[in-house]
């Protein structure tokens, strides 16, 4: 399977709006970053973790032509404002699985209540198939198996998700010992490390390189990044071995 990082930025992307900063206006494409999310596929599946406010323009700029599901992190906006551009897929293939814990389909119900309207639906209008994502019980997407991974967010609670030996966990600050046992074994891990200085809902760069070497996979990637973290190059230089910034449109072998 390829894994296609869609965006990696934090909540406001990067360049930030009005911003004067160095990082802001680097002329390194590496350094600007659409909200984060990631497309996973290969010849029989393709679908996304997250559809943030950039979701159009990741789906024009990857190429990507169908979707099987979303799959969501959480509720917040970085992580689903781009919900209604499901559109185009749906006027193609029908209604598009989403995939998300109860907490956030409820979310998603409120926000985008057209979407979920069952009589008097606006025709133009997209819909999906709700699935919940339960703790501790894995699904499937066509023939993957996906194990859900619970972490914390500050107080809230999010999921990521393991698929074969990647996982993928964004927006996380703590994280129970019992899911540490499902991280076992990854040839791929990608995390959030959001920039060096602490935050009280994301891990700083120092605590995600923490978690990298307590999970101890074969590859690391980071992503979910502020434009404070620097400069991709010169941060990437710092980093230790086999631990990478994530940038947009990288896409990997899984
Ligand atoms: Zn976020
Ligand atoms: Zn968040």
């Amino acid at each position: 399977m390829k894994v296609y990082f869609l965006g990696t930025g934090t909540s406001q992307g990067i360049p930030v709006i009005g911003s004067h900063h160095s990082v802001c206006k680097s002329k390194d494409d590496r350094d600007k970053r659409l909200r984060v999310s990631v497309w996973i596929y290969d010849e029989n599946h393709s679908f996304v973790i997250d559809c943030g406010p950039d979701f159009r323009q990741q789906m024009l700029t990857s190429g990507c032509t169908k979707l099987d599901a979303i799959l969501f992190t959480h509720e917040h906006a970085d992580h689903t404002a781009g919900l209604d551009d499901i559109r185009p897929f749906f006027f193609k293939q029908g209604d598009i699985p989403i995939y998300a814990h109860q907490r956030v389909i409820q979310n998603l119900k409120k926000r985008f209540d057209y979407i979920f309207e069952i009589e008097n639906k606006y025709p133009g209008a997209p819909s999906v198939t709700v699935n919940e994502v339960i703790h501790n019980r894995s699904f499937s997407i066509g023939k993957k198996t996906i194990i859900p991974i619970q972490v914390m967010h500050g107080n809230l609670q999010v999921f990521g998700y393991r698929i074969d030996n990647f996982a993928y966990l964004t927006d996380v600050k703590t994280i129970p010992n019992s899911e540490l046992e499902k991280l076992k074994n990854l040839d791929i891990l990608v995390v959030n490390a959001l920039r060096e200085e602490p935050h009280s809902t994301h891990f700083n760069l120092e605590e995600a390189l923490n978690f990298i070497a307590l999970v101890n996979p074969k590859q690391s990637y980071l992503t979910h990044i502020s434009h404070l973290l620097g400069f991709h190059e010169e941060v990437q230089q710092k980093l230790p071995k086999n631990v990478y910034l994530a940038y947009d449109n990288l896409e990997i072998s899984i």
